[in-house]
């Protein structure tokens, strides 16, 4: 029902319409106008003739009658003369003297009687004043007449008056028949106006009602309208402008869809967590997946949820209340602590459209990482100036108390200088190793790699390393075929430095008498990938399981002054992991706890089965 009211409202709301009334309206003024104005004119004009054919009859007879001196003693005379013109003329005729009296007339009728009982008296007295006076009027028996009245005068003065008068219901009849056509003429007028008006209308309301319907459709999201331009009149610059504000728009709104995607990926993909937060009903807007990880929420907490949420999890640092308030003043950078992990808190306040403050926005960045690569820099800078420290304080107390003498007594003299000379020997290792590290740290390190059977090398470092074994009592047994061979893509010098320093770690860190076994295996891992394994294991000292992931740490020793009296600088293990990394490879440590001895494993990629020729 209010669908129907509407669409009858828009109806005759409508231009269409509005067009159709202006037009009748300015139709029927025009023709009204016109028609007032012609019909009037006729009348005029054949009221005009009658004037003009009554004046000639007067001017041409008023002379006999003014010859008359005495009009009432020649009425004889004048009523002879009165019905000669009046068959002339067929009009009425009437002449009254200077007593009002009627003394001829055409119509008998009024023959002797008052002029007054037939005339107007202001008309008549008028006329008898010398003016010449005329009146329409309707007789008794309904017929329109016009009487004009004329003065009968000489020199002497007026004498009378004669009147004519004429019917002239011909003259109204014309009129009304005019009128009658005239009428006739509007209504077909009007009728050729409204079909006329209607088709002028619907060629300006088309193309307006295709724009507004596509304009609708582009509203609901369909760029793909576009209005025929079929003019070059205001309408057709409408529909111009359409297509081209379509075009804009269509540009436009992509432009920005492309924009929000970027927006959107940069927002999923960025490592830094990202919350936004409406002050006023203090819900989660935003968030995305990195703030989620961090938060550790699940993943059902991604639409809108209620901030408190997050401030149960993080506690007190991140209540909406204290940043708001830390905010005011602009951005706020803080430092989180939770669950072990640190993180870099910065939030500020963000402006609606309104410059208001809406909300705020926090992003949380782990530095976790960041700190203990900071921590460990830090350690590692201590560590090397301390480890430098103790070697020059030994050569420094030593040579002063050769200074201050001792050097006089050749035993003690030559047992400091062989201290001193180890000490020096030490440092030059370490600043060796030091140099080693920072050459890997920075991928500076020469490698030269062929592939080549891993096999003879592992023997020959255990030939270099028996001595050394033996001076310990101790055995060092290789537990593989003699036939074996493994062919690997290694640095032979590097590979080396490794396999001895792991050689010489087990025969540091097992008791005289120990036995150290030295095996090699090969290995498929579940995509098929075929490794080489050099196991080497003692019978030593071990190590506590808490510890067998820290040997690999710079510096790190599991007891200090065991190490540094075995002259190791407790960097020859993280040197050698570094090493094995750039061999694709890796090193692992296992010991089943402290006095049962250790195992350290080296491992490589196997050479590819058809290798690329020319390696070596
Ligand atoms: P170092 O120069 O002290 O030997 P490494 O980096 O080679 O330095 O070794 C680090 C630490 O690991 C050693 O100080 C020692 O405590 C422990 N370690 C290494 N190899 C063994 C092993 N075979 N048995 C027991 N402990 C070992």
């Amino acid at each position: 029902m209010a669908t129907n009211e509407t669409a009858k409202k828009t109806r005759t709301g409508s231009i269409q319409w509005r067009i159709v009334l202006i037009y009748i309206l300015l139709v029927s003024i025009a023709m009204t106008v016109a028609g007032v104005f012609i019909i009037n004119q006729l009348g005029e004009y054949m009221m005009d003739n009658v004037r003009t054919r009554f004046t000639k009859v007067i001017t041409e007879n008023m002379q006999i009658l003014a010859s008359y001196d005495d009009l009432s003693a020649s009425r004889a005379e004048i009523q002879n003369d009165i019905t000669a013109w009046s068959n002339s003329l067929s009009e009425e005729i009437y002449v009254a003297d200077n007593s009002f009296e009627i003394i001829a007339a055409s119509n008998e009728r009024y023959r002797g009687i008052s002029a007054f009982e037939v005339l107007d008296r202001t008309l008549v007295v008028r006329t008898f004043n010398g003016e010449s006076t005329e009146i329409e009027e309707t007789t008794a028996s309904g017929v329109p007449v016009v009487s004009f009245l004329y003065p009968i005068q000489d020199t002497s003065g007026v004498k009378g008056i004669i009147v004519l008068r004429a019917d002239v219901s011909n003259v109204y009849e014309t009129e009304t028949r005019a009128r009658s056509i005239f009428f006739r003429s509007m209504a077909i007028a009007l009728a050729i106006t409204v079909i006329l008006s209607l088709l002028i209308s619907r060629s300006i309301t088309i193309p307006i009602k295709d724009v507004t319907q596509k304009a609708r459709k582009m509203a609901e999201g369909d760029f793909s309208q576009e209005v025929s331009v079929k003019s070059n009149d205001e309408i057709g610059q409408l529909a111009q402008m359409f297509n081209m504000l379509r075009g804009e728009l269509d540009l436009t709104i992509s432009d920005l869809t492309s924009e929000k995607n970027r927006q959107s990926t940069i927002f999923r993909y960025m490592a830094d967590g990202l919350l936004a937060i409406d002050r006023e009903t203090r819900n989660v807007l935003l968030m995305n997946p990195a703030a989620r990880n961090m938060l550790g929420l699940p993943v059902s907490e991604s639409g809108m949820f209620p901030y408190s949420r997050v401030e149960e999890l993080l506690g007190s640092e991140v209540r909406f209340d204290r940043m708001w308030k830390n905010a005011e003043e602009g951005g706020v950078r803080d430092i989180l602590d939770h669950k072990g992990r640190i993180f870099d808190l910065r939030y500020d306040r963000f402006k609606d459209d309104e410059n208001e403050d809406a909300g705020l926005i926090v992003i949380l960045q782990d530095i976790t990482e960041q700190q203990k690569a900071e921590a460990m820099q830090r350690d590692f800078v201590a560590n090397v100036s301390h480890e430098l420290k103790t070697p020059l304080t030994n050569i420094k107390s030593y040579t002063e108390t050769l200074l201050d003498g001792a050097a006089s007594d050749p035993e003690t003299a030559s047992r400091f200088l062989s201290i001193i000379d180890s000490e020096a020997d030490r440092m030059n290792r370490l600043v060796k190793d030091l140099l080693q590290l920072s050459r890997l740290d920075h991928k500076q390190e020469k490698m030269s790699m062929k592939e080549l059977d891993l096999v003879p090398l592992v023997r020959s470092c255990i030939a270099k390393m028996e001595m050394t074994a033996r001076q310990k009592s101790q055995t060092i047994e290789a537990v593989f075929p003699d036939d074996l061979h493994e062919r690997v893509v290694m640095d032979k010098d590097r590979m080396e430095q490794v396999i001895q320093n792991v050689l010489s770690n087990a025969i540091k860190y097992t008791q005289d008498g120990g036995a150290i076994r030295v095996g090699i295996r090969e290995e498929a891992d579940e995509n098929r990938k075929k490794w080489v394994l050099v196991d080497v294991a003692d019978n030593g000292i071990g190590i506590a399981e808490s510890e067998q992931a820290r040997v690999f740490e710079r510096f790190y020793r599991v007891d200090k002054a065991r190490s540094r009296a075995m002259g190791g600088t407790g960097l020859g293990l993280s040197i050698a992991r570094q090493i094995m990394e750039e061999h694709g490879g890796t090193i692992l440590l296992t010991s089943p706890g402290l006095g049962l001895g250790t195992t350290v494993t080296l491992k490589v990629p196997h050479a590819p089965t058809r290798g690329v020729r020319g390696i070596e």
